[in-house]
């Protein structure tokens, strides 16, 4: 293994006092996430004898792990379960000899190169090339419910799960782009669809709204907040607050299968955004076409980059992007 490992090479000995460094270790290729776009990167990098070391971060697999039944990704015929298909990117990613290792990047330093992660406050990595697969988190209301319906009515992607609700009744909950989209997704596969909205009109675009309002399955309830959701073995239903914090405030109950979340994501990037450009959400900006970011030597990838595909392949589509742009980025020194 190219790695090297040394207990004395810290720049800044105050800091390192500070944070409790104790160890620092130079590296050619450090992936931070394993989403798709973590792995196949991974799995281009170790091919291309970069030797990667790759970070799991805090959801090891990625958004996909709290999936169940992945049908849209190329390759499997019969459909697979998210973490099957994540422990498969892993095993691929291994057999090529990725280090992957538990822990997470708490904070970075990319002023010069080599860059300088931080990994659980305790260990520094130097490395020559970074590629950030960090995704995206998407939002959710905060309700107990969601949790106790996760994977079992409750979803925040009509694309990978609303297939499971044909012919069913199912509610969106969201104003935004995101949020038609979904539902007009959703009304083609399903019976009805609502959508939930908090105020009284979408900030959705004219074009997304008029094909909602034109889509006659579609029922946008205005004003509308949720308060809960209940079911026996899944979600049977929600109960709303209609008009809340008014005089005319009333609690509407309606029955539903699905319960999908629209409200935006937040793409896990903060910890780059004292040297990163990022656009108003904080979406890493990368050159188009590409995955290199404002910094030589940093490539992005995958949901943390990505604020309109958001999906499994487009992401390990981006992920092998990352890692031919690492390669070339290396050779070119
Ligand atoms: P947005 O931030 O645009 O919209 C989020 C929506 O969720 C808003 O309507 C907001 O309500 C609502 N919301 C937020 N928090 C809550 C809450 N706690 N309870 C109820 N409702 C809540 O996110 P999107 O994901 O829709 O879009 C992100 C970006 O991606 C946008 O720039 C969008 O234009 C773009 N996009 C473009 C697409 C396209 O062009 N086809 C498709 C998808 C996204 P409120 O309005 O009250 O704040």
């Amino acid at each position: 293994m190219e790695l090297f490992k040394s207990m004395d090479n810290l720049d800044n000995k105050e800091d390192s006092k500070k944070t409790d460094i104790k160890e620092t270790e130079k590296v050619k290729c450090l992936i931070i996430g394993s989403g798709p776009a973590g792995y196949t990167a991974a799995i281009y990098a170790a091919r291309a004898n970069l030797k990667p070391v790759l970070y799991e971060g805090l959801q090891p697999g990625g958004q996909l792990t709290t999936t169940t039944e992945v049908e849209n990704y190329p390759g499997y015929p019969e459909g697979v379960t998210g973490p099957v298909l994540m422990e498969d990117l892993k095993k691929q990613a291994e057999r090529f000899g990725t280090d992957i290792r538990w822990g997470i990047a708490t904070s970075t330093d990319l002023s010069n190169r080599p860059h300088k992660i931080t990994i659980d406050n305790k260990k520094i990595i130097e490395t020559e090339t970074v590629i950030i697969a960090t995704g995206a988190s998407a939002k959710y209301l905060g309700l107990d419910a969601e949790k106790k319906y996760a994977g079992m009515g409750v979803s925040a992607c009509a694309t990978c799960d609303g297939f499971f609700y044909k012919g069913k009744d199912v509610a969106v909950v969201g104003g935004g782009d995101t949020a038609a989209e979904e539902a007009i997704y959703l009304a083609g596969l399903c019976n009805k669809v609502y959508v939930i909205v908090r105020k009284n009109y979408m900030r959705a675009s004219k074009t997304m709204l008029a094909r909602v309002e034109k889509t006659p399955n579609i029922e946008v309830l205005y004003e509308h907040n949720t308060k809960d959701l209940f079911g026996k073995d899944g979600v049977e239903g929600a109960n709303l607050i209609k008009k809340m914090g008014t005089p005319e405030e009333e609690e509407v109950k309606i029955n539903i299968h699905g319960f999908f979340l629209a409200i935006g994501h937040h793409p896990n990037s903060d910890i780059f955004a004292d040297y990163l450009d990022r656009d108003d959400v904080g979406y890493i900006k990368t050159i188009p076409g590409t995955s290199k970011t404002n910094i030589p030597g940093v490539f992005a990838c995958g949901d943390v980059q990505d604020p309109h595909y958001r999906q499994a392949i487009t992401a390990a589509g981006s992920g092998c992007v990352a890692a031919l742009d690492a390669e070339r980025f290396l050779s070119s020194l």
